[in-house]
């Protein structure tokens, strides 16, 4: 059990809302706030995104309240979920809204912070680890590297509505860093690698795709920039792509291979 006073954690305040990252699937990568949160909650909201073995650690008792598309029904709009949370919170509840990653990245946390603040109802934001960061971490590729990179780019393969994001210059991002990491973007990786390219980026370069990162199935697909389509195929969801030098490191870094291979 954690210590909260040790840990200088806050009480959970019935009546409020904590918007918590829930990393990217490893359990052991939940902060101890996250593991707080877990704790205490009346009412849990959560993502698709969120590991199942991580809601395993909700009181007993909570209320697990599913926010995701389910059996090809549609998934409640931003507005219902904002709804849901100041519903449950003017109920006095704890309510735990609870995202895989990181809340605030590419994950919506900040309209529905809006939506409570709004609503005048009292949150806590609390970070999670990002796909891109976690992802890389598990998968033996460092996000930075002094020789390498001084720079990385996160960005989305996909806008609200679901199409490559127009309004990115993707020219600029294609010369902005050294390092690119590609979220929501194998359903257009022929599309963004084709504007990458036509920007400048070498199709030879080293580029990987990260599956289901930090999880029991992390897969890691290995490609140049313009193998990325071919590689893609038939990859499981959810996935990151990174495109850079720092892919290499991987040969050396593979450290979840060697414990693997330790433990046989
Ligand atoms: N808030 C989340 C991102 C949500 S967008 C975060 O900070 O990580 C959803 C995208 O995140 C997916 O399409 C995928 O690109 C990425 N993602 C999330 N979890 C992942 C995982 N376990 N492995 C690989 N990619 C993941």
């Amino acid at each position: 059990m954690i210590d909260s006073a040790l840990l200088n954690l806050p009480e959970f305040v019935p009546g409020s809302v904590w918007l918590v990252g829930a990393g990217p699937g490893d359990p052991g990568l939940l902060s101890a706030l996250a593991l707080h949160a877990l704790a205490h909650a009346d009412a849990v909201v959560y993502d698709a995104l969120v590991d199942p073995a991580i809601l395993r650690l909700a009181r007993p008792g909570a209320a697990l309240d599913y926010a995701g598309k389910r059996g090809g029904r549609p998934s409640p709009t931003q507005p219902d979920i904002s709804a849901r949370l100041v519903r449950l919170a003017r109920a006095g509840r704890r309510v735990l809204r609870l995202k895989g990653g990181d809340p605030c990245v590419f994950g919506r946390g900040g309209e529905e912070a809006l939506a409570l603040v709004a609503a005048g109802i009292p949150f806590r934001i609390v970070p999670g680890i990002t796909a891109a960061i976690g992802g890389l971490a598990y998968a033996g590729i460092p996000v930075t590297h002094r020789d390498t990179n001084s720079a990385v780019t996160f960005v989305t393969g996909h806008n609200s509505g679901g199409a490559v994001p127009d309004g990115l210059d993707w020219a600029a991002i294609a010369r902005g860093a050294p390092v690119l990491v590609l979220y929501m973007a194998l359903q257009h990786l022929p599309n963004i690698v084709a504007r990458l390219v036509a920007g400048g980026r070498a199709p030879d370069e080293p580029a990987a795709i990260v599956s289901r990162a930090t999880t029991a199935a992390q897969q890691v697909r290995i490609a140049t920039l313009a193998e990325l389509p071919a590689a893609a195929v038939g990859a499981e969801t959810p996935a990151i792509v990174v495109v850079g030098a720092v892919v290499r490191l991987r040969e050396a870094l593979d450290w979840l291979a060697a414990a693997a291979e330790r433990a046989r």
